[in-house]
């Protein structure tokens, strides 16, 4: 799923434009809001064809109204695939133009085209020429140098089509989204609707998220549920990364939450209020940026006030890329490759940006210490944690030292990015012997659901069963992972962590859910009370097995069920009895044993009035 992000300087004609391409208007969607019919507004999209020339919904984040708008539109842009950059023919390049390609280079936003609107205000081509070379000279200076640029009108409509097909081919000929199975949806709008309750919206990153779902939201770590999600204005079960999202959230109010809080799975993100950072000062920053300096910082949703130590170097110049470490003001949340953009509080202007290096330093940093600029510079240039993820995820399931071999990472390197790993829980590290067995979350995830599911439609099947037998279970985690030998030792310590994270049960023959427990149906019942009643009526000549596979209508399901339970007790190939009335045979012969040296096979069948065959 794609997302574009409109940028632009006031008053160029951004929602005009998406109101042309797309038919949405904000304002209806507004209206219906209020009537209770969405939960999804202020987003529009628009239908795509992709390279097989299926269509695909895109959606626009478009930031409308003049108040805040670098805010909001850092706010919005975050996540986004392609930026739609919106200059007016008429005017030309604007400062905002300026500023928000700027922007949109630091968060190294992947694509972008520009929309050059407004062209039928336009009589003289020579204008559009100078203005089309001006746009180009910008574009230039950043790595959206090959932006197209397409003259478009929203009010003759020219142009229109190129621009869609344009957006077409680039989204197109994107990279996938990264999915790491650690969905984060940095919140970008909060609500309360009369029917629904909370609302957040955002843009879905790293993984997806389901109704039903249980959620924390941080940094305060409140805990919610997912309640209904929305995705352009239509309900799903469950999103893709890179959605726009509505999330109606319960257990957790309005008043309670603020733009920037990220929602995350439980347990899977943490807080920091120190982040590690390479950063670049803009060529056009009025001054240099000063160790200390008061910054604020920009990052996914949130806006936050900082001080920006300066690692390397006393100052740094305009065009000067250095280290940071960000001491933040309030808890944020962040993972490493987030980018980033630095403001300056007052007057309001933007400084620069860059991408998280460590979202957790283990402390403060010595100014100018050697060993924590190489350490920064190896996580710059080959983000060891990256790469340690990316084997992990192509191996799915592998010892710790295959897992560093096959990473191809220096020790140090690969220990520092296994911590970094851990600390992001961005894998799965199970204890075994002495050597941990290491799994990404996807392929953790696979397991677990896949076998959950196969086990419940087991107890489903098979009600009085205790569970799936193992064999069964191995063969079904086997299938969930080709490729990786799954030995009985590997299959074992499975089983174990999953039942120590209480995922699911498991006894020496089956595999069952925790919850679980084996009953009869109403017809079953029957027949059982029936079968104890035979019983009762001759505790110590009961029914033979056969005859009491008669009476359970020859379920030997059921027999087994109430062997397993204890209710029967099986002492030949024919002869069952109630557990209780053979634990009382028993009794009585001890205590017949203690007033006697021995007794007789004769004896004991008199003293039940029994058979030779059931006294045997
Ligand atoms: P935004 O602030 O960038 O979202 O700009 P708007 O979409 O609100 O447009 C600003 C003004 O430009 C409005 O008065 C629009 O009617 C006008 N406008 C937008 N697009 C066009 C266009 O293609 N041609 C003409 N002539 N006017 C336009």
């Amino acid at each position: 799923m794609h997302i574009i992000g409109t940028a632009g300087h006031v008053d160029h004609g951004k929602s005009t434009l998406v109101r042309a391409l797309t038919g949405i208007d904000p304002d209806r969607l507004k209206e219906e809001k209020a009537r209770g019919m969405t939960i999804d507004l202020g987003f529009a999209w628009i239908e795509l064809p992709d390279a097989a020339g299926v269509t695909h919904n895109v959606g626009i984040v478009d930031v409308p109204g003049h108040i805040d708008f670098i805010k909001n539109m850092l706010a919005g842009v975050g996540g986004v695939d392609a930026a739609l950059l919106v200059i007016a023919a008429d005017e030309g390049v604007m400062p905002q133009t300026r500023e928000h390609l700027a922007i949109l280079d630091l968060l190294a936003v992947p694509a972008a085209v520009v929309a050059l609107t407004k062209v039928d205000l336009i009589d003289d081509p020579e204008w559009l020429e100078l203005v089309e070379l001006d746009v180009a000279d910008l574009l230039s200076t950043t790595h959206l140098r090959a932006a197209p640029i397409v003259p478009v009108s929203a009010v003759s409509a020219a142009g229109l089509e190129t621009l869609k097909r344009t957006l077409a081919t680039l989204l197109a000929n994107l990279p996938p989204r990264r999915n790491r199975a650690r969905p984060r949806l940095p919140i970008d709008r909060i609500f309360s609707l009369s029917g629904f309750g909370t609302v957040v919206t955002g843009t879905l990153l790293d993984g997806a998220f389901s109704v039903g779902e249980a959620v924390e939201i941080l940094p305060a770590q409140r805990t919610a549920r997912i309640r209904s999600l929305q995705t352009h204005r239509r309900h799903v079960e469950s999103s893709l990364p890179g959605s726009r999202l509505a999330i109606n959230l319960t257990g957790v109010g309005t008043d309670e939450l603020r733009r920037g809080d990220v929602v995350v799975r439980p347990n899977t993100l943490a807080s920091t209020v120190l982040v590690d950072v390479s950063f670049r000062l803009l060529a056009d920053a009025p001054r240099p940026l000063k160790h200390n300096q008061p910054v604020d910082l920009f990052v996914g949703a949130a806006e936050i006030p900082a001080v920006a130590r300066l690692l390397g170097a006393e100052t740094l110049a305009p065009g000067q890329e250095g280290w940071l470490q960000l001491r933040l003001s309030r808890p944020a949340v962040m993972v490493a490759g987030d980018r980033f953009i630095l403001r300056q509080p007052s007057p309001s202007l933007t400084l620069g940006g860059g991408v998280v290096l460590s979202p957790q330093p283990q402390r403060r940093w010595r100014r100018f210490d050697p060993k924590s600029l190489a350490r920064l510079a190896t996580l710059a240039h080959g983000l060891p944690d990256e790469i340690l993820l990316q084997t992990l995820e192509r191996l799915r399931l592998t010892l710790r030292k295959d897992l560093l071999a096959a990473a191809e990472l220096d020790p140090v390197a690969g220990a520092d990015a296994l911590a970094e790993l851990r600390r992001q829980q961005a894998l799965v590290e199970i204890a075994a012997g002495d050597e941990p067995v290491m799994l990404s979350l996807n392929a953790w995830r696979q397991l677990v659901d896949g076998l959950t599911t196969r086990v419940t439609a087991f107890h489903r099947q098979f009600p009085l069963r205790r569970g799936l037998p193992r064999s069964a279970a191995r063969s079904l985690l086997q299938t969930v992972l080709p490729g990786v030998t799954l030995s009985v030792r590997l299959f074992n310590t499975l089983l174990e962590e999953f039942a120590r994270r209480a995922l699911l049960g498991n006894d020496d023959a089956s595999v069952y859910l925790l919850d679980f427990a084996p009953a009869p149906t109403a017809a079953q019942q029957q027949a059982i009370d029936q079968l104890l009643a035979a019983f009762a009526a001759a505790p110590y000549a009961p029914p033979i097995q056969q005859d009491a596979l008669r009476i359970l209508g020859g379920d030997a399901d059921l027999l087994d069920f109430l062997l397993e339970q204890g209710v029967l007790t099986r002492l030949s190939n024919d002869v069952l009895l109630r557990g209780e009335d053979f634990a009382g045979m028993v009794a009585q012969i001890a205590a017949y044993l203690q007033e006697h040296d021995r007794v007789t096979l004769a004896e004991v069948r008199d003293l039940f009035q029994t058979s030779r065959k059931y006294a045997q």
